[in-house]
C-alpha cells in the first residue's frame, strides 16, 4: 500500500513519521519545505506538489488547518486530485466542517475516489508518541481496509457512522475542552483573588471528580505560564465556528460554546490567536485585573 501525505505542521508531522515507522512507503509534500526535508530524512519521498504526491500514491491522507486548505490540496491546479487513480481513498485527518466532508467526498466519488473523515483528538504529544484518538465517518469497508494505517498513528481508531460523523464527532471533543478550559480559567482566577493558591487547588482536586484530562495537560501550562501551543486558539475558534454553524443548519442551540467562542474572539483581538488555548486564563485575568501565580 504505497501512502501519500499533505500537511506537515504541528499534528502531520509526528503522525507522518509514524506510518513510516510502521513501514509504509510514504510521499509527502507540504508548502513548509523543511518539513518535507525532515521527512525524507527519516525515509519519506519529498514531492514538488499534490499532483505528486497523488500520482504516487493508493491512499492520500491530508493533515490541514480547515476546509479551504484541504479543497485548496486536493482541488486546485497541481492538486492531489490531478494525480489520484480511480480506485483510491482520500483519509482527511484535519478537523474541518461535516458538511464539507460531505460535499468533498461527493466530488471525490464522481472520479471514484473513495473518502474518510478522520479527525484526531490528543494534541502534539500524543501525536508524537502515537496515542491519538481518531474518530472516523465513512463505509464500513474502507474503515476496515485502512483501520490499520490509521492505528499506526493511534491508541484508538473509532467509527462513529457516514461521511461527516468523525467531523461531527471532533465538534462534540472540541466544545468540551473548550468549556473545560474556561472552567478551569474561571476556578483559578477565583482561587488567586481569594489568596489560595492555584498550584495547591490543582493537586487538591485533580483526583476528584473535576479532574480531567483537559484539567492534567492545561493546569500546568496556566500555572508555569507557558502559553506556546500546542493547540493554538485560532484553531479553535474554528473548530467552535463550525459547531456554531452546523448546530446553526439543524436548529440546536449552543450556549456555552457560543460564550467561548466570543473569549477566544476577545484573546484574537488582542492579538494571541497564536498561543495555546490554555490562554483563556488570559481572557479571566484581564477582566478580573488580576495574574495567576502573581507574575505576567
Ligand atoms: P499546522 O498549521 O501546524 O499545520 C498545517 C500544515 O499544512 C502547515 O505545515 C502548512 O504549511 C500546510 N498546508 C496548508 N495548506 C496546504 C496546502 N494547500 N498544501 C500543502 N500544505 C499545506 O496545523 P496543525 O496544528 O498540525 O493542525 C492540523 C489539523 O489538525 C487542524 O485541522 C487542527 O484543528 C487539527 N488538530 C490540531 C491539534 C493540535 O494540537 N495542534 C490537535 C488535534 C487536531
Amino acid at each position: 500500500m504505497k501512502v501519500g501525505f499533505i500537511g506537515l505542521g504541528i499534528m502531520g508531522r509526528p503522525m507522518c513519521k509514524n506510518v513510516l515507522k510502521a513501514g509504509y512507503e510514504v510521499t509527502v509534500f507540504d508548502f513548509n519545505t523543511a518539513a518535507v526535508e525532515d521527512l525524507v530524512a527519516c525515509g519519506a519521498k519529498g514531492a514538488k506538489s499534490g499532483k505528486e504526491v497523488g500520482e504516487n500514491c493508493d491512499v492520500l491522507i491530508t493533515m490541514l488547518p480547515n476546509s479551504p486548505h484541504v479543497k485548496a490540496a486536493l482541488f486546485n491546479e497541481n492538486g492531489a486530485a490531478e494525480g489520484l487513480k480511480a480506485g483510491s481513498v482520500v483519509i482527511d485527518m484535519s478537523s474541518i466542517n461535516p458538511v464539507e466532508s460531505q460535499n468533498i467526498a461527493a466530488k471525490l466519488a464522481e472520479m471514484n475516489v473513495g473518502f474518510l473523515d478522520a479527525p484526531v483528538s490528543g494534541g502534539e504529544p500524543k501525536a508524537i508518541d502515537g496515542t491519538i484518538s481518531v474518530m472516523v465517518g465513512g463505509d464500513q469497508e474502507l474503515f476496515d481496509k485502512y483501520y490499520d494505517l490509521m492505528k499506526s498513528m493511534a491508541g484508538s481508531v473509532v467509527r462513529t457512522g457516514a461521511v461527516g460523523a468523525g467531523n461531527t464527532t471532533k465538534l462534540a471533543n472540541q466544545m468540551i475542552v473548550a468549556v473545560n478550559i474556561a472552567a478551569l480559567s474561571e476556578a483559578f482566577v477565583l482561587c488567586e483573588k481569594a489568596g489560595v493558591d492555584p498550584q495547591l487547588v490543582f493537586e487538591a482536586i485533580r483526583g476528584g471528580l473535576a479532574g480531567s484530562t483537559v484539567m492534567n495537560a492545561k493546569a500546568p501550562m496556566m500555572l508555569s505560564r507557558n502559553f506556546e501551543p500546542g493547540f493554538r486558539i485560532e484553531l479553535h475558534i474554528k473548530d467552535l465556528q463550525n459547531a456554531l454553524d452546523t448546530s446553526h443548519s439543524i436548529n440546536v442551540s449552543l450556549p456555552l460554546t457560543a460564550q467561548v467562542m466570543e473569549m477566544m474572539q476577545a484573546l484574537k483581538i488582542d492579538g494571541r490567536e497564536k498561543k495555546d488555548h490554555s490562554a483563556l486564563l488570559n481572557y479571566y485575568e484581564k477582566i478580573n485585573n488580576i495574574t495567576v501565580g502573581g507574575k505576567n
